[in-house]
């Protein structure tokens, strides 16, 4: 039978994945508001963009979903709504994109405003309403507690239906302060922790000329591991760079273990340790910079190897090179939560149905980064982001038609 009265859902959080949400059901005429409590909407979004949008890969699709952990969970989604879907939709609200040389997909002015705006904008035609600073205070059933932040006024709302896109925890200055996380079950949360984020190392002074400065093209893994490669850079509190970050899960396996947290180095990927030997052994008489010079380790890659290989073998060629090829940097954790690019961990995907509904609550359907997913940068968080919100929306609207 079909229903009377026009049904209210409610969305918390006006970040991409609620953005995409309200989207699929706003196109449902369903009476879609978006509660912020921030004064504007997608601010990290907005920040993502600040370096160049990465909105997507273009890479094959196996490779592209065996990038994120809980792959087989996301898949389906993932494969609805790809990065050609990505390319087409952003098409359609008038915005460019390119294919960088590394895959990544951005649009074509790189930043996230014009994109945000053409967004909003198709959002409010049609008839989303979008409620900032109005925070969600708690969550019982389908009634939230808001308050508005202007007036600091509280009042109770009930809704057909509630989508959380709260985001997880990191840059909580942009709104993801994770307070959500006192509403539902804690044995639903699977613990937050940094993921796409620098690792800590104490170096000591002799390094410091070397911060901000990349070792480049060197390969990366933890024992056991795949490797990558790629550019690391040394700062102040140890090292940072993509590289770092994809190395993250096999990173954070080892802390789960109770491991010393070990990275592996090799510094000169190009030849072999047979020929960085020879190279190091060729020329005596000169001094152990120029030799190292000449065997391709540049000041910062030099620098390091002072830093981290004993003395005693700098003029033990058999040594060195082996140790340069496959040099062992002990870290000390990650960089705090706060300041990571995104987080692992969030809603286990065992509390949610396979409408991303709470399996505790059947008023409420969640999505984005606060969902126990995690992938490396590269375009896969807003990927994910995305599709999780039209998933989560679709589950919304199912549920509202068999009402
Ligand atoms: C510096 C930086 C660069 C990044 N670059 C990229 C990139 O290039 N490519 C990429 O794929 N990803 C990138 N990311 C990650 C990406 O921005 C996030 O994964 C994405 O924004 C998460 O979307 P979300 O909608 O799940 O959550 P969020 O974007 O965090 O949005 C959640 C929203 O919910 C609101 N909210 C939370 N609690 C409440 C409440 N109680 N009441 C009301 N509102 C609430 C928050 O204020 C916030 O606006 C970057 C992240 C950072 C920090």
């Amino acid at each position: 039978m079909a229903r009377k009265t026009t049904p209210r859902v409610a969305i918390i959080g006006a970040g991409p994945a609620g953005l995409m949400a309200a989207e699929v059901l706003s196109a449902q005429h369903i009476e879609v508001h978006v509660f912020e409590q921030k004064p504007s909407a997608a601010r990290k979004f907005l920040m993502a963009g600040k370096t160049g949008l990465n909105i997507s890969h273009a890479e094959d699709i196996e490779t592209f979903i065996a990038r994120y952990d809980q792959s087989a969970w996301l898949e389906p989604w993932i494969r609805q709504w790809d990065a050609a879907w990505i390319k087409a939709w952003m098409q359609d609200l008038g915005i460019e994109s390119y294919v960088g040389s590394s895959g990544r997909i951005f649009p074509m002015e790189m930043k996230a405003a014009p994109l945000l705006r053409a967004w909003l904008k198709r959002l409010v035609e049609h008839q989303v309403e979008f409620h900032y600073r109005h925070q969600v205070l708690s969550l019982e059933d389908n009634a939230l507690k808001i308050q508005n932040l202007r007036s600091n006024e509280i009042e109770s709302l009930n809704f057909d239906a509630i989508v959380l896109a709260c985001g997880a925890v990191s840059w909580s200055q942009l709104g993801s302060d994770g307070q959500w996380q006192q509403w539902l079950q804690p044995h639903s949360i699977e613990p937050f922790q940094a993921s796409n984020a620098g690792v800590e190392r104490a170096w000591s002074t002799f390094m410091q000329p070397m911060f901000g400065e990349p070792l480049k093209r060197v390969e990366a893994w933890v024992k056991g591991e795949p490797k990558s490669s790629g550019d690391i850079v040394i700062s102040h509190y140890g090292l940072e760079s993509g590289l770092i970050y994809k190395q993250g899960r096999a990173l954070r396996r080892l802390l789960k273990q109770q491991q010393p947290m070990q990275l592996y180095l090799d510094l000169l990927p190009d030849i072999s340790v047979e020929q960085l030997t020879e190279k190091l052994k060729s020329a005596k008489k000169q001094s152990l910079s120029n030799i190292w010079r000449k065997a391709g380790l540049d000041q910062v890659k030099a620098s390091l190897v002072r830093e981290m290989v004993e003395k005693s073998i700098w003029n033990d060629a058999d040594t060195l090179a082996q140790r340069i090829k496959n040099l062992c940097v002990d870290l000390q954790g990650f960089r705090p939560i706060e300041e990571a690019i995104s987080c692992a961990g969030g809603i286990k995907q065992e509390a949610l149905n396979e409408n991303l509904r709470i399996k505790s609550n059947p008023y409420v359907f969640c999505c984005g980064e606060m969902l126990d997913w995690d992938a490396p940068t590269g375009g896969y968080l807003l990927t994910a982001c995305f599709a999780t919100g039209r998933a989560a929306a679709e589950g919304v609207h199912q549920f509202l038609m068999q009402k």
